[in-house]
């Protein structure tokens, strides 16, 4: 845990340092939970939006974008059950009058139990060698078999809970399983409390005539009330989807763990309208399709896995989260839920207007199924941040930090470093990053050696860096750094923008994805 703490403070602190993300306010001392995003981060985020945009729209020929506004008729909220069912279950600490979400220390719990086992099993793997029988062993040993039975009970309980809305029975659980205050020790517990997690504004002038809104806490709904626009403006046939991003507002209980869990968040989200008996199709699907979207980024399979709910929301018939090795262990990054026709019908009612499609196949009306893809692009980055930083020791004793952000997301894609600040060096510099700029976002450093520039790019996750030499001057020739292998290759400066093109390109990377 310990190791896991400090990996986790070095990424904090590496996020500042290099302009990827501050605390909200800090001259005013911040304010929990909110971050803005620096020079460095507004560059990245704005690449995972756009990674994430062009493999959703651009490469599907049935998905369309939307721009849905935060603010929404207040009644959206009641037909998609947020008002009366949008709530998290909290417990507070007495001594250390900590709060948390009660199903939250129950997981995390959990998750404990299931670190021994995985270690366990480890352990053995590399006792055994090739030998080694993962399924038998899981099944055999006591110490993994005693583990396992003990997380099936847990979820069992957690499940029944949660479902039959058990506030007494979910203290019971807590307390049954001696869970203490993860900051005290405490066990001093208040009751459990439900609590709705939308915030509220008001919209108008006066305060009487004014009207109570929401702020979204997700941006789904935006699509649904929208469904019969783009299908018919977009003459859209089933099946198709609707992609949008856009912030997402939720007073979490708990938000301590850097930009994972923030109160003012972006969302990027999928509604795959289909024909109803065929969501499970869809939803395989597109749990398959995200997962690849995810591992296309390099981060290393192994630090994703799929969490199937045991507990399902009010509008799901089938939901599965993908989960990623955070600093902090494996946590939800993005859902995949099938909706049913729970929205749209709700939005019928409550509208009292038809959101039917009519399908000319069958020649019917009907209220579409609906399967979601749901990714945070904030926890995105986290993920993608987390798992590039690195702390490397090199062949000659030293050691470097290195950003390996996957070059299609890096804010900069080329650093140009002239050898010296004179003899025209500089000047053909400038000159190369006039031709680049036009497609590419470059930068220009001129201080410190050349080494010491090196390391900079690479702390700032810069993947190539592109020196300019006296011989440059003479054969119209550079050299390119790779950040990660730290090689370095004479190349013609004709060729910088088709090199750079072949690296970076989302066409490269999301060719991976066929
Ligand atoms: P959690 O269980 O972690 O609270 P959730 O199941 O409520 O998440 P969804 O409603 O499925 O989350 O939202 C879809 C995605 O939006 C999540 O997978 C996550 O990436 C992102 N997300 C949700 N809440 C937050 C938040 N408070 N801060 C940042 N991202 C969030």
């Amino acid at each position: 845990m310990a190791k896991q703490d400090d990996t986790f403070k070095k990424v904090i602190s590496h996020a500042k340092e290099y302009g990827y993300i501050f605390g909200s306010s800090e001259i005013y001392d911040g304010l929990s939970a909110v971050y803005d995003y620096g020079q460095n981060g507004a560059e990245l985020k704005k690449n995972i939006r756009e990674y994430w945009w062009k493999s959703m729209v651009q490469m599907h020929e049935n998905i369309v974008g939307l721009d849905a506004s935060i603010f929404m008729h207040p009644t959206t909220w009641k037909a998609s059950g947020h008002v009366d069912a949008f709530n998290d279950p909290l417990i507070d600490n007495k001594d250390s009058k900590k709060r948390y979400r009660a199903d939250v220390l129950v997981e995390d719990f959990r998750e404990k139990i299931n670190q021994k086992i995985e270690k366990d099993v480890a352990k053995a793997k590399k006792r055994f060698g090739d030998a080694f029988d993962e399924q038998e062993f899981r099944s055999t040993n006591g110490n993994v078999v005693r583990r396992q039975k003990q997380m099936d009970e847990i979820t069992t309980e957690l499940t029944r809970v949660q479902e039959e809305n058990d506030l007494p029975g979910f203290k019971k659980l807590i307390e049954d399983l001696d869970i203490g205050c993860p900051e005290s020790g405490s066990k001093n517990w208040t009751d459990v409390r439900q609590f709705n997690l939308m915030f509220g504004t008001k919209l108008g002038a006066s305060a009487d005539s004014a009207m109570d809104l929401y702020l979204r806490p997700e941006t789904a709904q935006g699509i649904f009330v929208n469904f019969l626009n783009v299908q018919k403006t977009g003459r859209m046939k089933l099946p198709f989807g609707i992609a949008q991003t856009g912030k997402a507002f939720r007073n979490e209980i708990v938000a301590r763990q850097f930009i994972f869990r923030m109160r003012e968040f972006e969302q990027m989200e999928m509604q795959f309208f289909v024909r109803p008996g065929e969501e499970m199709k869809y939803y395989e699907y597109w749990k398959e399709t995200r997962l690849k979207w995810h591992m296309s980024l390099g981060l290393g399979e192994e630090n994703y896995r799929f969490h199937d709910h045991d507990k399902l929301a009010h509008y799901a018939n089938a939901a599965a989260d993908i989960e990623f090795n955070f600093p902090f262990g494996f946590k939800e990054l993005e859902g995949i839920h099938s909706r049913t026709d729970f929205d749209l019908k709700a939005h019928e009612e409550f509208s009292g207007k038809k959101l039917q499609y009519f399908d000319h196949e069958l020649n019917e009306n009907y209220v579409p199924y609906v399967v979601e893809t749901s990714v945070g692009l904030d926890r995105m980055f986290l993920a993608v941040f987390s798992k590039s930083l690195k702390e490397e020791t090199l062949e000659d004793g030293s050691s470097r930090v290195v950003l390996k952000l996957p070059a299609v997301l890096a804010p900069t894609k080329a650093a140009i470093l002239p050898l010296v600040k004179k003899d025209g060096l500089p000047e053909l510099a400038l000159e190369i990053i006039g031709d680049l700029k036009w497609n590419f976002n470059v930068t220009y450093d001129e201080k410190d050696a050349v080494g010491r520039r090196y390391r900079r790019q690479d702390a700032n996750g810069t993947p190539f860096c592109i020196t300019v030499d006296h011989q440059s001057l003479e054969d119209k020739t550079v050299t390119i750094r790779d950040r990660d292998t730290m090689q370095q290759e004479r190349v013609a400066i004709s060729e910088l923008g088709s090199i750079l093109g072949e690296k970076t390109s989302y066409k490269t990377w999301l060719s991976k994805l066929k």
